[in-house]
């Protein structure tokens, strides 16, 4: 298969024209030409946290449905998908284990655990039943199927959890934390990167306990941000880009299974959830996850910053398979053909995996 005539956009080599050749899921081969390009060309965008679509919830869904959820998303770009748990029962997540290990689609990559090991401070939408220190016998066997744990690293035995991950292939992200400057410069030096839709669920800064924000200033951490303009100010997020640099930021949807579905009432892992005008928010009115598609963000922050094409490939895709270890995220010989094909105006014209 030959792309022919488009705008190649790669988060290393940068934006150019040519074709782009395809042979058994790998590309092959990467030309320059000198045309008039009819497309955009970008590596398939990754969500590496995301609760549910079209009325699935990662907590209840068969596999069956995860299956139906990836073609929703694949359709948007999205070539990369981590549905994500929230804090349960070791019953619950391990069936949500077996259910996920069983579903086949391409683009589904692995679970992200979103707690039980959190802080019941900075539970948000999260059950503080199921919130807890870590133990290894308070997880499920994870069968190779999970990829990110979202903990607080604050909780009891979080040293221990960071040498379970390092052993099992799992990279901890910090969220949901109620944690000091000190804690989170502390994990970053057991060589924790990453923070959970960050600043969202954390301490907040102040200029005598800078808490996690400053240490996403002062440390070289990635963080997620949901760009729905709800969770974060368009502001907040060019501030982002302009303080951290888009090589350190990872978009994410959060969404959960109202997505792509009218106001109503809906489910997110066993809580009610009301949503008004695409705003989600439990019976308390705290925020629970979001409504937000994958291409929406895709040009809210695009909106928001004015980064080029580059840089958008950076923040939808390159950084987060980077920090997972995981290969993708470059139009380059040898990689993976996971790409999206988009127009002008950033709308999905096709995803090609
Ligand atoms: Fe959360």
């Amino acid at each position: 298969m030959i792309i022919e005539k488009i705008l190649i956009v790669d988060p290393i080599d940068g934006e150019y024209c040519g074709d782009v050749e395809i042979e058994e899921g790998i590309i092959v081969n990467v030309r320059k030409k000198e045309n008039f390009p009819r497309y955009v060309l970008m590596p398939g965008f990754v969500d590496p946290h995301t609760h549910g679509r079209a009325g699935i919830d990662c907590m209840s869904a068969s596999s069956v449905e995860f299956e139906i959820w990836a073609e929703h998303v694949r359709k948007e770009g999205v070539s990369f998908l981590f549905p994500t748990t929230i804090s349960s029962s070791k019953k619950l997540l391990e069936k949500v284990i077996y259910n996920f290990s069983k579903a086949y689609h391409p683009i589904l990559s692995f679970l992200h655990f979103e707690g039980p090991f959190i802080s019941k401070e900075k539970a948000g939408a999260q059950n503080k039943q199921y919130i807890m220190g870590f133990s290894k016998n308070k997880l499920p066997h994870l069968k190779n199927n999970v990829k990110i744990i979202t903990a607080a690293p604050e909780v009891k035995g979080f040293e221990k959890l960071v040498k379970f991950a390092k052993d099992n292939n799992i990279i901890i992200s910090l969220g949901h934390s109620n944690g000091t400057f000190k804690d989170f410069k502390s994990a970053f030096e057991q060589g924790i990167d990453r923070i959970t839709h960050f600043p969202n669920a954390l301490r907040t800064f102040y200029h005598r306990e800078i808490g996690p924000i400053g240490a996403a200033f002062l440390y070289k951490f990635y963080v997620e941000l949901i760009i729905d303009n709800v969770h974060l100010s368009p502001y907040f997020v060019k501030l982002m880009y302009k303080i951290l640099g888009p090589e350190r930021i990872i978009l994410i949807t959060d969404s959960i299974s109202a997505t792509g579905l009218k106001d109503g009432i809906y489910e997110l892992g066993g809580l009610l959830v009301k949503v008004e005008n695409g705003i989600a928010k439990t019976e308390e009115g705290i925020l629970a996850g979001s409504t937000l598609r994958y291409i929406d963000a895709v040009k809210n922050f695009k909106k928001a910053t004015n980064c080029s094409l580059k840089e958008l490939s950076m923040v939808t895709s390159y950084n987060a398979l980077k920090n997972l270890g995981m290969r993708g995220g470059r139009i380059k010989e040898g990689y993976p053909a996971k790409l999206v094909l988009l127009d002008e105006n950033l709308n999905v014209v096709s995803t090609i995996i």
